[in-house]
């Protein structure tokens, strides 16, 4: 009997219903899949169960390698690492379907980390299925003019569609944890605001909502030193807060701030 360790967030599913729904939500047959963090392997078996093509798993705890290997070998290809260590890129030459219940802090950092790695011309996935705490969830699909509207909602609607699953309550898990759960499925966007350095978005968000119920005046002007064409340009009204501002409109600050920096 394997204990969970909470240094490493283990919270194992084990809610039937939910995990049928996880391995419905997109075609597996015949595809490349990546699990984060298999655990137990509990949803590893519903995901083999859809006869994908290849499966490749990412797992850092080494009690749960053995595990992993007594269950599946042959089955799945097992690497044994830190997920945040992976360079995404280099994992299979085909597209991948990603799912991941990760440890909550991971989750977001990994989705930071994957979105500003993506590459211009091509993404290493088709479709990522991932949990997040609640709280996080509602941050990532939140809307303008709303408190949950953060640089997290800008960074991850920049790149990606995403679409909320379903509520997971703690009793699907074991052990439970305190809070409840959200999983979100997101799919590349094809066409979106294209940019030198997503890094530059990261700063201009940083900036802007270092005060979030400030007027964006005072950290544009730190940026742009009060650039009055970029003012009118992108008819920005500088009174209002950052949570007001649409997502188009942070991208074109970037590429103005890129626009200055070269
Ligand atoms: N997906 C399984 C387990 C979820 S618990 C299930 O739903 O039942 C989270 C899993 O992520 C654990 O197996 C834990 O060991 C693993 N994990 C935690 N941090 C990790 C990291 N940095 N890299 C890879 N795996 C990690």
């Amino acid at each position: 009997m394997i204990k969970a360790k909470k240094s490493l967030g283990q919270n194992f599913l084990i809610d039937k219903n939910i995990l049928e729904k996880i391995v419905n939500i997109t075609d597996i047959k015949d595809k490349n899949i990546l699990e984060i963090g298999p655990g137990t392997g509990n949803l590893t078996s519903y995901i083999l169960k859809k006869n994908p093509k290849k499966m490749y798993v990412i797992e850092k705890d080494d009690e749960l390698i053995d595990l992993l290997n007594n269950d599946f070998k042959d089955k799945i290809e097992i690497i044994h690492r830190d997920i945040l260590e992976v360079n995404e890129n280099t994992i299979s030459e085909n597209k991948l379907i990603v799912f991941g219940n990760l440890p909550y802090n991971i989750s977001t950092e990994i989705l930071c980390k994957w979105i500003l790695n993506l590459k211009n011309d091509n993404y290493w996935f088709t479709d990522l299925v991932l949990m997040f705490q609640k709280e996080v969830a509602d941050r990532i699909i939140s809307r303008i003019d709303t408190k949950n509207y953060s640089r997290l909602t800008i960074l991850s609607n920049w790149r990606l569609n995403i679409k909320k699953i379903c509520e997971i309550k703690p009793s699907s898990f074991s052990p439970r944890p305190k809070i409840d759960s959200v999983l979100l499925h997101f799919v590349p966007k094809k066409k979106f605001h294209l940019l030198d350095n997503p890094k530059n978005l990261e700063t201009i968000t940083r900036t802007f909502f270092e005060h979030r119920r400030k007027m964006i005046k005072k950290p544009f002007n730190k940026l742009f030193n009060g650039n009055k064409e970029i003012i009118k340009k992108l008819n920005l009204d500088l009174d209002l807060r950052p949570q007001n501002i649409n997502i188009e409109t942070y991208l074109k600050l970037t590429s103005e701030y890129e626009n200055l920096l070269c």
